[in-house]
């Protein structure tokens, strides 16, 4: 569709393979009455930096082409037709906003260390798209942690070539050479549909065939793409990430799967790098349980928390009537997510996260003080992130974190955590804004 400038999208769904084709340009704001806050739709939109809130069940049945509408993705907030003063409010708030994002850029630039030198962080950056690696560096990104390749897949009837993988993959590595990019291998499935697989419709598709499932019964799609990737990574520092893995099989076939390929590689005399590192998305709760055996098997972890919660907290995160209880501080999450980075520890090896829960300030000192090596996240987080993290010191984290490993209820330690951060940085206006 050819949108008019200034649209505000108000759909009742809107596919993440939509969502990839918005042009930022044209489209101020993005409301839905399906969805979660973790909903692939709301990451995109996030990395577009357009306004978005989902969720909303009834709203496209309430609006007329035409109407006025305020959207505030920061508070959830949508003002259907809002009186000449509430314009006015909206638009200075809108411009402190822009303000204090373009304040914190150059923190963007300072390496995340704690105050006291005790404790530093690779912050790292998500993309779906080749082209958001400009806004990923430009907000200061050390490397890509998290390139959700499924992307190439969405929203087409064919599926992309090996040579185009192979240029795609190979554009991201160059461009960040000699920072690490993590590459995930294809996880479609869920609420990320390729048309051009023709899959038959799951009753509960988060749990069905859904990334390395999928991959592992089309072998020729997974082969393709891992061809792509080891060609590529000659280019550049690639860490190549498997997502859902749930037991232990998954690990060893795919290893297998890739020896295979390479193999293949060798015999037809095509080039490729051995020098990259492997590992897994930690998000289903049985990996989470196998981490120490999992460890001995890759180079990393890098928890998945979007999906580790859906499937802990059994909430489906693009369901807009449970997402009330889709909490990222519930004490089993937390307490999973320290049995995963030990485990990786215990085994000398990289605990990264890369869910949406490592872009919210409020997590960051429990993030901080358990250990995490690299926190990836939407670019608009980083700089504020970095800011953080500069503030405060480590025996802060730890104290906090030992405080709110004590508490039995998310709300409890959510209410916590902000009270301390909003008496901690009181001039910032960010936590109304995450
Ligand atoms: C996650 O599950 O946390 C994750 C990073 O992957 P995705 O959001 O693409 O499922
Ligand atoms: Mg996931």
């Amino acid at each position: 569709h050819q949108l008019p400038p200034n649209s505000i999208i108000v759909a009742h769904d809107l596919s993440p393979a939509d969502a990839a084709q918005i042009k930022r340009e044209d489209v101020l704001g993005i409301v839905t009455d399906v969805g979660g806050r973790t909903s692939h739709t709301a990451i995109m939109a996030r990395s577009l930096k357009i306004p978005a809130v989902t969720g909303m069940e009834k709203i496209s049945r309430m609006v007329q082409t035409g109407d006025t509408i305020v959207v505030d993705g920061s508070t959830g907030i949508v003002i259907l037709n809002p009186d000449p003063e509430m314009i006015f409010r909206y638009r200075q708030r809108h411009d402190v906003f822009r303000n204090y994002q373009q304040s914190l850029m150059a923190f963007g630039r300072l390496p995340a260390v704690t105050r006291d030198g005790n404790r530093s962080v690779r912050i790292t950056a998500n993309i779906e798209l080749v082209d958001e690696m400009d806004i990923a560096l430009n907000h200061g990104c050390e490397g890509i942690g998290l390139f959700r390749t499924e992307y190439l897949f969405l929203g087409r009837s064919d599926l992309p070539s090996e040579q185009e993988q192979y240029e795609a993959y190979r554009r991201v590595l160059e461009y960040n050479r000699p920072k690490p990019v993590t590459i995930r291998t294809l996880d479609v499935g869920g609420d990320k549909i390729a048309t051009s697989l023709n899959l038959p419709q799951e009753t509960n598709p988060a749990m069905g065939l859904r990334a390395i499932r999928l991959c592992l019964s089309y072998r020729e799609i997974f082969q393709t793409q891992l061809r792509a990737i080891l060609r590529a990574a000659c280019h550049g520092n690639c860490r190549l990430m498997i997502p859902m893995i749930s037991c232990m099989s998954e690990i060893l076939t795919t290893k297998s799967i890739i020896n295979h390929v390479k193999a293949e590689l060798t015999a037809e005399g095509i080039e490729f790098c051995n020098d990259y590192k492997i590992g897994i998305l930690v998000e289903v709760p049985s990996a989470a349980a196998i981490a120490d055996l999992l460890a001995r098997e890759v180079d990393f972890f890098s928890i998945g928390t979007n999906d580790l919660i859906q499937y802990a907290l059994a909430i489906d995160r693009v369901n807009e009537h449970v997402n009330y209880l889709y909490d990222t501080l519930h004490p089993a999450v937390l307490r999973l997510i320290k049995h995963v980075v030990n485990a990786g520890q215990a085994r000398g090896i990289d605990v990264s996260m890369c869910g949406e829960m490592a872009g919210d300030p409020v997590n960051i000192p429990i993030l901080i003080a358990l250990g995490i090596n690299e926190l990836s996240m939407n670019a608009l987080s980083i700089p504020i992130v970095k800011k953080l993290i500069r503030s405060i010191t480590l025996e802060e984290c730890l104290e906090l974190t030992d405080q709110a490993f004590r508490m039995q209820e998310a709300d409890e330690i959510h209410a916590f955590l902000e009270s301390w951060i909003t008496e901690r940085f009181p001039k910032d206006y960010f936590l109304n804004n995450s």
